[in-house]
């Protein structure tokens, strides 16, 4: 704890105190949290991550919060890694995992940035937190904010789905639509966050709001025994997820978990709002910005990603890849998740899925290459996208001959009925 010890700009490494501040007041870079990696480096280690609680604050010396007191922690993190080897099966891999970071608290990962935001403003004092949100981080914040008594104003664009906005109003938060994209949500809610002492998680909160998704980085390393992964592959909203997760495997390294670290690092964007993606296929350094995102990927609609820069730098520097599928694959890569893993995920889990499946295809990803799948908000989120996707239920009448029939036209093998019954 406390070992964060100020912000310091990525673009000309200008240095801030701790505080409520979005960008760099120089050049505008984001700022990102140092740390005093010494001390960390004395606080910290195998024994020390696996006596803390199975949540993201098993990682305490490397967040940035300095009380105890102040964390709000219902739960966030510390969730499963599965082998998935009916899915390498399918894909024609060797050995595959997925982060199912579906069943954090809210049904996102979007739970880990969250507690940190929320903690870190409990400890500035803020009187209320807000979010400008694709749908999931509403959710999110809603819940800490809740549990931390703190009200909470959500900005979020019209036609997201039902359960997210179901969801966000039952922890009692303010929740505001605008007709508009999630840009121009975005723009409004920073001209707030620059107007009040509202906390935004992902605007003048910002630089301690990432810190949270780096711990999936960090749970993925321990969970493979302390082995940074060979290959992941990462969704992008606004870019910070990736990015994060390139922090969190420097900092292991930095601090000594892991020796050092050569994992690639991939991305995933639905074809309808991929800035990125066509950024980096087109050799580009910066992202192609995409006016009106057109695709059931909501979460990941964002045409203008603050961090979509960084993003691709770290994509290159990686030698990772990525691939921007359509709607149509994203609801077959959720499908076969499903069918093959038991693990039901939202289009932006199925846009990473998609994106395996033709990385793998185009020869960009090994038989042999150890590939992890963050799988980060879960179907039940998105009825209305995957529903009309899938087949009718069966409707029968209580009758056993009736049974029989549809068990010899689904041609199930080895079923026997007992004679004379
Ligand atoms: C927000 C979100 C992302 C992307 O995260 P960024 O940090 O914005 O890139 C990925 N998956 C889901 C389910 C999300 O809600
Ligand atoms: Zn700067």
């Amino acid at each position: 704890m406390g070992n964060a010890i100020g912000l310091k700009c990525r673009e000309c490494g200008e240095k801030y105190p701790n505080k409520i501040i979005q960008a760099c007041g120089l050049c505008f870079g984001p700022l990102d949290v140092i740390y005093d990696f010494e001390e960390v480096k004395e606080k910290i280690s195998k024994e020390s991550v696996a006596r803390g609680p199975p949540t993201i604050w098993r990682y305490k010396e490397l967040l940035p919060v300095e009380s105890e007191a102040a964390i709000v922690d219902i739960g966030a993190g510390y969730t499963p890694l599965l082998k998935a080897d009916n899915l390498a099966q399918a894909l024609g891999l060797n050995e595959v995992y997925v982060k199912n970071d579906s069943v954090n608290p809210t049904f996102s990962f979007k739970d880990r940035p969250s507690s940190v935001a929320v903690s870190k403003a409990i400890e500035f004092g803020a009187p209320a937190v807000g979010a400008a949100s694709t749908g999931n981080l509403s959710g999110a914040m809603s819940a800490h904010a809740a549990k931390a008594r703190l009200p909470c104003f959500i900005f979020i664009p019209e036609g997201l789905e039902v359960s997210k906005v179901a969801q966000t109003l039952a922890y009692g938060a303010h929740l505001i639509e605008i007709d508009g994209t999630y840009d121009e949500v975005n723009r409004f809610a920073t001209e707030i966050a620059l107007t009040s002492n509202i906390a935004f998680a992902n605007i003048n909160a910002r630089p301690y709001y990432v810190e949270g998704s780096k711990t999936l980085a960090f749970e993925i390393t321990e969970q493979l025994g302390w082995k940074a992964p060979e290959h992941v592959i990462v969704p992008i909203g606004s870019g910070a997820l990736l990015h994060a997760t390139w922090r969190g495997f420097n900092e292991f390294a930095e601090v000594g978990l892991i020796d050092k670290w050569n994992t690639r690092i991939s991305a995933a964007q639905p074809e309808g709002c991929a800035p990125v993606i066509n950024g980096l296929l087109e050799g580009k350094n910066g992202v192609k910005p995409v006016e009106k995102p057109d695709t059931i990927c909501k979460s990941l609609a964002i045409g203008d990603p603050a961090d979509g820069y960084y993003a691709i730098q770290v994509i290159r520097s990686t030698k990772g890849s990525g691939r921007a599928p359509s709607d149509e694959k994203i609801l077959e890569g959720i499908n076969l998740l499903a069918k093959t893993e038991g693990v039901y995920t939202e289009p932006a889990g199925g846009a990473v899925v998609a994106s395996l499946k033709q990385l793998v295809e185009d020869g960009e990803i090994d038989r042999d290459e150890q590939v992890v799948l963050l799988i980060t908000g879960n179907g039940l989120k998105t009825q209305e996208s995957i529903t009309p996707s899938l087949p009718k239920p069966y409707k029968l009448k209580p009758d056993i001959e009736v049974f029989r029939e549809l068990v010899n036209k689904v041609k199930t093998k080895g079923v026997k009925w007992l004679e004379g019954v």
